[in-house]
């Protein structure tokens, strides 16, 4: 995962961004960030915005392996997480700073490069509450954000940027 970037005579590792649109009992938006070699992971119920300072609820989930940001299908029913999994967007992200200091202060920004979100963000660890840990992702105001009666992207670009397939012709192909 993750891809080499020239930049003159400077090689820099570009970790992978990868977000994968999961039709589970709920759909949601998986966002994953590699850091330190596996995908640090956040569930969106209501997926990312590209309008500056609007807020998205992002709940930390567990890592996954690097390999699964590959992954687009349907897990089967009876498994964890049962239902189609459409990878929505894929790219690389530039930490601002040290990720792990980030992870572990609650507070990180980055610039994502995927093929739907670009430009600047961040994302903000909220106060604990039970043992859900949410986090909060905004956009930042920059030239890739959007004003707040442009469209919205989730339903601009619902498709998967590997197959172009839509979540419900994803589902279908399952056995
Ligand atoms: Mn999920």
């Amino acid at each position: 995962m993750g891809w080499r970037c020239q930049t003159g005579s400077i090689t820099t590792y570009m970790p992978s961004l990868v977000i994968q649109k999961h039709a589970a009992r709920r759909l949601h938006y998986d966002f994953r960030l590699e850091v330190g070699g596996v995908l640090k992971s956040w569930a969106l119920p209501r997926g990312p915005s590209l309008i500056a300072g609007e807020k998205r609820l992002a709940i930390e989930v567990e890592d996954h392996a690097l390999s699964y940001g590959s992954f687009e299908g349907v897990i089967p029913s009876g498994s964890y997480g049962a239902g189609a999994v459409l990878l929505w967007d894929r790219g690389t992200w530039e930490p601002d700073g040290d990720p792990v200091a980030g992870l572990v202060d609650g507070s990180l920004r980055f610039g994502l490069y995927g093929d739907k979100l670009t430009g600047g963000w961040r994302l903000t660890r909220m106060p604990p509450r039970g043992r859900q840990i949410s986090w909060l992702l905004i956009k930042a105001a920059d030239a890739a954000a959007r004003p707040r009666n442009a469209p919205d992207i989730l339903q601009e670009c619902p498709l998967s940027v590997v197959s172009g397939r839509s979540i419900e012709a994803l589902a279908a192909l399952a056995p």
